[in-house]
């Protein structure tokens, strides 16, 4: 009986797999891609979801942890006051505007249906405080996932019960269109390394982006392309707006990256990490560019986006610097300073925060190692070490002495940091430099949409069976992504379920 049942099941999976006409094919199994694809097969369409990679998930299930929304049952249950219009209008004024206000509007408005859908479907979250220590005056909107994997797979299930087929190791290559310039299929490469053609009525691209291509990268970014490190899903290489481009796409807005913090990377085994040095990379200590010079103030590092912001923009990397008595002090005893991701990993393990850094008893041993991997640099005096750098001399002694006056006086004169975290001046060497690289969850836009997530053509239009969704869709973001916690993750939710309904609209009234 089991031996007959199996044999049933997998002459229905063998048919699945070489079924050659559904109704939409989703490209991308991420969190837009999901959202796409299961919201579609629950209007009864038949849904053929490509995942690239041999498992679904993406950035939103191997990095994020959450997603914004307001207005949520649970922000109401515990009297939040934050409104669909606050958020709206927050969001536009951080992007002065230039954005696509209908598609943020509609994003803001769902984003707390979006978090009911997401738990009838498997996918719990819950409100915790927000994440970072910049945003804890802030109404919270944070949605923590509970339990991310299997919800993820819960959700996945859900979707092939309802008749949709997730295809893994399988790239979407070329959308094709007919004379009247409507998709009626797309060309995908199977893992066998066989190209097949699937005719369908809408193509839903939701690939990600394009991080993962350090070509197009370098090509879009205005900083030195060898300072940029990118977190996000090596596989999103921008197939989506190439496809969706080869059909008239309007893909000119592709400049935009999700900047986050600044990391330091090993350049001798981009694996290397030290819990010390990565926490000394949180702190508002004192920070120089590549010439020697001050460039912000460090108290930024407690917001993320504004810190990856900053970094991007004074070229992407600068040198923390700190001297043998920092060193002597932190060896022994724990500093009453906070680390900027401390909460968003008590958040999780629902621990409290501690305000307290080290001691680091390894610390030397710590810099010897972040030496040997060329991210730390030592020297007796600080011409020595700017020599080292590469920097003038001149140049770094002179915002050292200026920055220990600064300390001395409780006073930030040039860029006002707060007085608490003028503690440390450098007087005494060794001193210690440590390099910290711009940092990306993604590249965030590319293909024009509209608030349904049709892709728009040069003239403004709507192309006919075309939808771009998460990483890949502009219109929410200006240059950069917004510090609304987990904003960006609710952009690939919210995205995807909106493509997923507007396409069964199209499919209904299209009559092809
Ligand atoms: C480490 C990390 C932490 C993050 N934390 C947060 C957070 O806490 N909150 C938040 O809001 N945001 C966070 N983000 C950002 C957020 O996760 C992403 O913006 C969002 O998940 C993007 O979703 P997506 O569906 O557009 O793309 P992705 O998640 O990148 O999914 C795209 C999928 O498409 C597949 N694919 C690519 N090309 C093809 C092709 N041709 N054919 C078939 N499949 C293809 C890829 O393999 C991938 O699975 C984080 C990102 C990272 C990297």
């Amino acid at each position: 009986m089991h031996k007959v049942s199996s044999k049933i099941k997998r002459g229905q999976e063998a048919e699945k797999m070489s079924q050659n006409y559904f109704e939409v094919v989703v490209v991308g199994a991420g969190a837009s891609g999901i959202g796409a694809a299961l919201t579609a097969a629950q209007q009864n369409l038949s849904v053929l979801l490509l995942e690239k990679g041999n498992r679904p998930g993406g950035a939103g299930m191997f990095g994020a942890q959450g997603l914004f929304a307001v207005e949520s049952q649970q922000q109401q249950q515990s009297g939040e006051s934050y409104t669909v219009k606050d958020a709206f209008q927050e969001l536009v004024d951080y992007s002065h505007h230039r954005v696509n206000e209908s598609l943020v509007k509609k994003i803001v408005a769902e984003s707390a249906a979006t978090i009911t859908w997401l738990n009838e479907n498997g996918l719990a979250t819950e409100l915790v405080s927000n994440t970072q220590e910049a945003h804890q005056k802030h109404p919270r909107v944070y949605h923590q996932y509970i339990d991310k994997f299997n919800g993820f797979a819960r959700l996945l299930a859900r979707f092939e019960a309802l008749g949709g087929v997730l295809l893994t190791e399988t790239t979407g290559k070329e959308i094709v269109t007919d004379d009247a310039g409507r998709v009626t299929g797309i060309q995908i490469l199977e893992k066998q390394g066989r190209s097949r053609l699937i005719n369908c009525r809408a193509v839903i691209a939701a690939d990600g982006g394009f991080v993962g291509n350090q070509k197009m990268v370098a090509s879009t970014l205005e900083t030195d392309s060898r300072e940029f490190y990118s977190m996000g899903e090596r596989k999103a290489t921008g197939d989506g707006l190439r496809m969706l481009a080869q059909i008239g796409a309007d893909t000119r807005k592709k400049g935009a990256f999700e900047n986050h913090a600044a990391s330091v990377v090993s350049q001798v085994d981009p694996k290397w990490r030290k819990p010390s040095i990565f926490t000394l990379t949180n702190l508002p200590l004192l920070w120089v560019d590549r010439a020697g010079k001050r460039f912000t103030n460090e108290g930024v590092v407690y917001d993320f986006a504004l810190w990856g912001n900053t970094t991007f923009a004074a070229g992407g990397c600068y040198y923390y610097l700190f001297d043998e008595a920092f060193v002597a002090k932190i060896t022994k005893t724990a500093l009453p300073l906070t680390d900027s991701f401390e909460r968003t990993f008590k958040n999780l393990a629902h621990k409290e925060v501690t305000h307290q850094i080290g001691p680091f008893a390894q610390l030397k041993e710590d810099l010897q190692e972040a030496q040997a991997n060329q991210v730390a640099f030592v020297g007796e005096t600080l011409s020595v070490l700017a020599d080292k750098l590469g920097m003038s001399a001149t140049e770094l002694v002179k915002t050292v002495t200026e920055y220990n006056r600064f300390v001395k006086n409780k006073a930030d004169l040039q860029f006002y940091k707060d007085p608490a975290y003028l503690q440390f001046d450098l007087q005494k060497g060794p001193f210690y430099a440590v390099k910290a690289t711009t940092t990306s969850l993604g590249t965030i836009g590319g293909v024009r949409v509209n608030e349904k997530m049709e892709v728009l053509g040069m003239d403004g239009l709507a192309l006919k069976g075309a939808y771009a969704t998460g990483n890949n869709a502009s219109g929410m973001y200006d240059t950069s992504y917004p510090t609304l916690e987990g904003v960006s993750c609710a952009f690939a939710w919210n995205s995807g379920r909106i493509a997923g309904q507007a396409v069964g609209n199209y499919l209904q009234n299209s009559g092809h």
